[in-house]
């Protein structure tokens, strides 16, 4: 059932289901201008020429059941010509045993995706076939658009003979048997296809099929008919869940990338918009679940194998099942003592010192920019305990806390007990213990409110954090909060941290400005004294020692 929606007034490149998931994750508004603007019911020249460059084609379609199948396509490069913008000419029959087979008369509504895996270049397109020809199909556009790269992984392409492949063998399945349950578990990509016909007969309903990508591992087989899957930050389209929550079938296509053959499934889909379980899983922001309603194996039925080349950026910053099974284990464990090896120790500056932690036996704890750890140290045979803000960022590998050396301000009282151990005695190799990181001073990437953070000597800490998050959740969501940090220090040699976080503002191309307040400054210094060399595409960029008390 769908949720009751104010409709725009057609012609909306949104169909009632789109509309609805724009609507509830609140981006509705934005996505009906951009979608205007991006969404065409042609062939722009470019789309043309990239699809004729392709040497396969993936396409979703429902069979006479109503069930969605996501299938490819493929031949010799040129196999996919326009004639004019409306017109998409494809000279490729589905391989033996594709459902596919048997829709390809006029009338039936596609959706394909055009995918170029070494340059993750991909095209989307909806459409119907306007005629059949012996050897491929005529089709005419109803929708076209571009697509963003993210989650591709890059790939190779390498033919092999067809005269020396074995004859391609369909096997049915109804449920996943474990040459299948293999495959899942190791996919890094898979193609989804959702139909929605809701007898409007607009342009955007239809046929679709999109890609989906991962770390191997990201799709968890609950058993031998469910899947579930963490659905990642994308196009804000929702072409996918948009079809899920009008029809709740969907057409899951896996390609065994070595050895050429196809795992075909349709099922029905369960969105579940507020799991608990993506909690822990970097990157979900929600979940849905795929149940096998039957499919087929396709043994050898490609001449066409895929070298993996790299992992897309996007895909390096999300989670696994595992990962996701950890990090509730060590949430689970917050309030309990954990083992952390400290595998570094580096001078920030004249009195702070940075220490970085592995942890020992357990993942690396969960926490926002701007949480503490708290620590004990076993220090003259007492256990003390001390909180310590992490200066690294929640996607960094280790640990880090910063410590500032506490002297005494008068000559018979103690200097501080654990900073001074911290600075004279821990060394690599050393294990302290630590409790998971808390606290409520954090800060949010997504906001798009800029922010403004103040720190003072040892306080930058938390702000370097955030600074770090800001920039790598840029990478993984394409926006970096605009952030103007500016810290203050006694000196020159009591500055912690300014290369750092000059790099950071250098590589935030703008978006992170970093200012520096100094209380004795050297002779030599001048306002701006230590900046990067002016980038001559963004000459604006403000970082380094600006000003001097
Ligand atoms: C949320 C939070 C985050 C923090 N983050 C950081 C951080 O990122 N980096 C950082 O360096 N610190 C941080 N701190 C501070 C840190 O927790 C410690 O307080 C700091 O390191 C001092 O601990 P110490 O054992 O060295 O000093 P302590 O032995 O606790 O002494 C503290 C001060 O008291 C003085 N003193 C000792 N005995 C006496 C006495 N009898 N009479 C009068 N004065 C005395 C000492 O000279 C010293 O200056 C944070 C604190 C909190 C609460």
């Amino acid at each position: 059932m769908t949720e009751a929606v104010e409709q725009t007034p057609s012609p909306s490149p949104f169909h009632r289901g789109e509309q609805t998931v724009q609507q509830r994750l609140g981006v509705r508004e934005q996505m009906e201008r951009f979608g205007s603007r991006v969404i065409r019911d042609y062939m722009p020249d470019q789309h043309r020429e990239f699809y004729r460059l392709l040497p396969f084609i993936f396409v979703g379609h429902a069979d006479k059941g109503g069930w969605p199948w996501a299938s490819i396509l493929f031949n010799q490069p040129g196999f996919i010509t326009s004639s004019d913008a409306k017109t998409l000419d494809i000279n490729a029959l589905p391989v033996t045993g594709d459902p596919l087979a048997d829709a390809l008369h006029p009338g039936t509504r596609l959706g394909l995706l055009g995918i170029e895996l070494p340059t993750r270049r991909r095209n989307r397109l909806a459409g119907h076939i306007a005629e059949r020809a012996d050897d491929g199909i005529r089709l005419t556009v109803d929708q076209a658009f571009g697509n963003c790269p993210q989650y591709i992984q890059t790939r190779e392409l390498e033919r092999v003979d067809t005269a020396a492949m074995p004859r391609t063998r369909v096997e049915d399945i109804v449920e996943l048997d474990s040459r299948a349950r293999a495959l899942i578990q190791q996919s890094d990509t898979f193609f989804v296809a959702s139909y929605v016909d809701n007898g409007s007969g607009e342009a955007s309903e239809g046929a679709d099929v999109s890609h989906r990508g991962g770390r191997p591992g990201f799709i968890r087989v609950d058993n031998e008919t469910t899947l579930t899957i963490p659905d990642y930050l994308g196009n804000n389209h929702f072409n996918t869940f948009g079809n899920f929550i009008e029809n709740s079938r969907a057409g899951l296509l896996f390609l065994d990338f070595e050895n050429g053959h196809l795992l075909t499934l349709t099922g029905t889909v369960e969105i579940i918009w507020d799991a608990p379980e993506a909690e822990h899983f970097e990157g979900a922001q929600r979940l849905w679940k795929f149940h096998v309603d039957h499919g087929r194996w396709i043994n050898d039925a490609l001449p066409l194998r895929w070298k993996l080349d790299e992992y897309s950026p996007n895909t390096l910053l999300s989670g696994t099942w595992n990962e996701a099974a950890q990090l509730r284990e060590a949430d689970a464990q917050r309030n309990q003592w954990s083992d952390y090896a400290v595998t570094k120790v580096v001078e920030e500056s004249s009195v702070i010192k940075s220490i970085y932690l592995e942890p020992r036996d357990h993942p690396a704890p969960k926490f926002k920019p701007g949480q503490f750890l708290t620590v004990k140290i076993p220090i003259a045979g007492r256990d003390t305990i001390r909180t310590y803000t992490v200066s690294s960022a929640p996607a960094d590998a280790i640990v880090r806390i910063s410590v500032k050396r506490e002297r005494a301000s008068e000559t018979d009282l103690p200097d501080g007990l654990c900073s001074n151990f911290i600075h004279d005695q821990l060394k690599v190799g050393d294990v302290i213990q630590a409790k998971a990181p808390c606290g409520a001073f954090t800060f949010d990437a997504s906001e798009q409110r800029p922010a403004v953070l103040l720190a003072g000597g040892v306080g930058i800490t938390p702000m370097v954090s955030m600074a770090r998050h800001a920039l790598v959740e840029g990478v993984r969501t394409r926006y970096i909060r605009p952030i103007t940090l500016i810290s203050s220090a006694s000196n020159r040699q009591q500055r912690a941290f300014f290369e750092e976080l000059n790099d950071i503002a250098a590589q935030s191309a703008g978006s992170i400005r970093s200012f520096w307040a100094l209380s004795q400054v050297d002779s030599d210094m001048e306002p701006g004294c230590g900046l990067p060399p002016a980038r001559s595409d963004n000459p604006a960029v403000p970082t380094g020692c600006l000003a001097a008390g």
